[in-house]
């Protein structure tokens, strides 16, 4: 029987994509309602705002919060209110000050908060951990180049303030070297590419280190056409480490030694059903201050105007 009567907020592309099948997949969850201005989910109870949802529906006892980045603080804190338990897209919200407060509202009302970092779940994420673990690193390379058109096209609240630009997909990559990577790194240089006609960047590069003076540069660019890349690549005493397709396979010195089917949503709610039966929270920022850190310590180039 399932455990938790589920309700999501801001039915678009990643619920229809990814949580509508993960959720429909885990045992622990009934999805019971849907709110959401415009999108519908069938053979549920909808809504078109979550204030209506929650007090027509007290039986809900979690929310997944999907809409973009901008407007997620407001509707965490009403179902935070009303007791709910709250699993919030990537990125947790438009600042790490507002993620703060609703880790506080969680554990002072007692619920679960959580994070979600796809990536993170991606198949090959826990094997790269464990290589470099077990190695001393050199060198480190952050190669997320995609085609914003093909992948987020007519998205307007990405180009807006708080929408992240191409840090959208860039955190994803964050949340995977915050992981695999045995130290904790931080910015020393930043260039953030904005379109002139645009509040967030289309490319930007990075260079972190750590303590033990690691090089790691990343490279994330929205103009990329032709092939896609979503790898990182580590330099080691082992071997060059490859982790590419975004976390789903892994190389050691060009042999393949991981790779499994994707399965990062189904992962992320077995994770969130976890956490609320252990009245936990897990609310890791490293990703989202690497993005802030960037944007205070990174230089601002203005390029060309940019037209979906
Ligand atoms: P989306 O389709 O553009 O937006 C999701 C839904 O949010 C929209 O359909 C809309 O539903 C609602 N929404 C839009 N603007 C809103 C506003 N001003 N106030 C309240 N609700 C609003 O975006 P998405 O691609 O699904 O991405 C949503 C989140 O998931 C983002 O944080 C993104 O980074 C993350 N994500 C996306 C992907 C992907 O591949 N697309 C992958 C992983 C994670 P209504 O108009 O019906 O309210």
């Amino acid at each position: 029987m399932p455990e938790i009567n589920l309700a999501i907020v801001g039915v678009g592309k990643i619920v229809r994509d990814q949580h509508l099948p993960a959720v429909a997949a885990n045992g622990d969850y009934r999805l019971v309602a849907a709110a959401s201005r415009h999108g519908r989910v069938e053979g549920i109870d909808n809504f078109t705002s979550i204030e209506a949802m929650l007090a027509a529906m007290p039986s809900i006892d979690a929310v997944s919060l999907c809409m973009p980045p901008q407007y997620r603080y407001e509707a965490a804190v009403k179902a935070l209110a009303a007791g709910k338990h709250v699993f919030l897209e990537k990125p947790p919200g438009a600042t790490l000050s507002e993620v703060a407060d609703l880790a506080a509202m969680a554990e002072a009302k007692g619920v679960s908060l959580f994070a979600s970092w796809h990536s993170r779940y991606a198949p090959a994420v826990e094997a790269a951990r464990e290589f470099l673990a077990g190695t001393p690193i050199r060198s480190m390379r952050v190669s997320w180049k995609e085609d914003v058109r093909q992948w987020h096209p007519n998205q307007d609240w990405i180009w807006q303030p708080g929408g992240l630009g191409v840090f959208d997909p860039g955190i994803n990559a964050l949340s995977i070297v915050t992981r695999i990577l045995p130290r904790p790194v931080f910015a020393t240089a930043a260039t953030l590419e904005f379109p002139e006609n645009r509040d967030a960047p289309i490319a930007a590069s990075i260079a972190f280190t750590d303590a033990a003076g690691l090089d790691l540069q990343a490279e994330f660019d929205w103009r990329q056409t032709g092939r896609q890349s979503w790898d990182i690549v580590a330099s080691t005493e082992a071997g060059e480490m490859v982790l590419s397709e975004g976390g789903a396979k892994l190389s050691v010195d060009g042999r393949l030694v991981h790779e499994q089917p994707e399965r990062e949503y189904p992962a992320l709610y077995e994770r969130f059903a976890q956490i609320i039966k252990a009245g936990q929270s897990d609310v890791d920022l490293a990703p989202l201050r690497h993005v802030a850190d960037a944007f205070m310590l990174g230089r601002r180039k203005v390029v060309e105007a940019f037209h979906d």
